[in-house]
């Protein structure tokens, strides 16, 4: 098989050489770190109170970990390292409203994101040719603008469908020869569905290729979605914190997902200990940006799981491999592919004063979506007998929740002491989706 390469030299860097461009890059960024409040301080603590104290990666080891905690702490302005005109964009984590977690970029950490989204683009053997439809959500998620951006770089003929809309979907895909799809594997598995619905046939389409990410899924939910739609799927992982798409992906070989290290520098830890893994265990990944001026980012704790491939790969990158996500360390739930923690539904739900004091958030899959139920108990007050108030204050519930975290939730409201309530820690989250990664 013949490889091919956006970026020749430096995917295929060799080790030492790309040992020591990490060095010179985590000096750059802990020098932008070091003005802001928060890295000073951090760094300080560690001994690094200018870029030269950093002698080898090793000492990165010293640096504390930053978690999403810190960074809403800082909102909106605290990890900003460059002066606010230099800025030319933002993103923020998908699914939150309250405090999210805002990441800025100047020009060049656009471009260099840029390019790795579209090495990511090319090692799968997309070129000018194709026709690429992004059906994801566009705005302030960076899924969206990130392929967007990187399918443009390449060359191809980006449509930028977003989500929803299948029938439009696959009108835009007959009427202009759509090679290439981006979606979550959910989506996806709804096209398919959807597309024996319409009666769209197979054979009126030209698609190739699909990435699929943002949500965990497994290697037969891969092999699934390539039989049904008879297309090459390759896994896409990103997170907002580390720019979005663009980390990591799964180049011809389809066996782990190259992380670019040039841009990030990657650990598996144990979640408890925080400790470091030998290669091949699997731990919580951890993340250190090198890609990025505006808004420094070091040893990020992503919660996600991980682990380091220990075999380099035939396809002849040298960047380390990790396996596909297989869960979390942390109680975020991904519901049809937007991050959604039981905190922010608790919060809103709460706030409604008919609302009783226990709840149970129920996430199932209904076909092949993912299907968000919120039981909640009502207060004292509440008639269980009187539909028209029940109904009023189901809606109103459904559409607070709806504003708070873009998902459509299904309300239940049942009558005080009627949910379950454990003894002990509550058991507010019941995942009924099957696991199977
Ligand atoms: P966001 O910051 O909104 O882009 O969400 C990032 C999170 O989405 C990650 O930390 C992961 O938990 C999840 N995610 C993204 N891509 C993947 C993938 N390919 N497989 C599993 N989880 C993913
Ligand atoms: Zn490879």
């Amino acid at each position: 098989m013949i490889y091919q390469y956006w970026d020749e030299k430096m995917e295929t860097l060799p080790r030492p050489e790309l040992e020591a461009y990490q060095l010179r890059q985590l000096k750059a960024v802990v020098s932008y770190a070091l003005k802001t409040p928060f890295y000073r301080e951090r760094l300080g603590g560690a001994g690094i109170r200018r870029a030269d104290d950093v002698k080898s990666l090793e000492d990165l080891k010293r640096v504390p970990f930053t978690t999403k905690h810190d960074l809403r702490d800082g909102f909106p302005y605290g990890f900003l390292s460059i002066p606010q005109e230099e800025v030319v964009r933002l993103h923020a984590s998908s699914g939150t409203t309250g405090a999210p977690t805002t990441i800025y970029f100047n020009k060049e950490d656009i471009a260099r994101w840029t390019n790795f989204v579209a090495r990511c683009i090319y090692g799968t053997g997309c070129n000018r040719a194709d026709v690429f439809q992004n059906m994801i959500s566009y705005g302030l998620f960076t899924g969206g603008l990130g392929f967007h951006q990187g399918g443009e770089a390449v060359g191809m003929l980006v449509i930028p469908s977003g989500t929803g809309n299948t029938s439009r979907q696959f009108r835009l895909m007959r009427d202009f020869g759509v090679t290439v799809l981006h979606a979550t594997p959910s989506f996806l598995l709804y096209l398919e569905s959807m597309m024996r619905e319409e009666g769209v046939l197979r054979e009126s389409l030209k698609l190739k290729k699909a990435f699929a990410g943002a949500e965990p899924y497994s290697e037969d939910t891969r092999r699934r979605i390539e039989e049904l739609l008879k297309i090459d799927v390759y896994n896409s992982y990103g997170l907002s914190e580390m720019n979005g798409p663009g980390v990591a992906f799964e180049c011809q070989r389809k066996d782990g997902l190259h992380l670019w290290e040039d841009g990030y520098i990657p650990e598996i830890v144990d979640p408890d200990s925080l400790e470091p893994l030998p290669d091949g265990e699997i731990g919580e990944l951890v993340l250190t940006c090198l890609c990025r001026e505006a808004s420094p980012m070091l040893r990020y704790r992503t919660r996600d799981l991980s682990a380091f491939y220990t075999e380099p790969c035939a396809c002849g990158r040298t960047h380390r491999r990790i396996r596909r996500i297989t869960g979390r360390t942390d109680d975020m739930l991904i519901i049809n592919g937007v991050n959604v923690f039981p905190s922010q539904i608790e919060e809103v739900i709460m706030a409604i004063k008919e609302v009783g004091n226990n709840y149970l958030i129920v996430v199932e899959k209904e076909g092949v979506l993912d299907r968000l139920t919120v039981k909640t108990e009502v207060g004292p007050s509440i008639f269980m007998d009187d539909a028209r108030p029940l109904n009023a204050l189901k809606e109103r519930i459904r559409k607070t929740i709806q504003a708070s975290i873009t998902i459509n939730p299904r309300v239940e409201l049942h009558q005080p002491g009627a949910l379950p309530v454990s003894e002990g820690k509550a058991k507010r989250v019941q995942d009924d989706r099957p696991r199977d990664v």
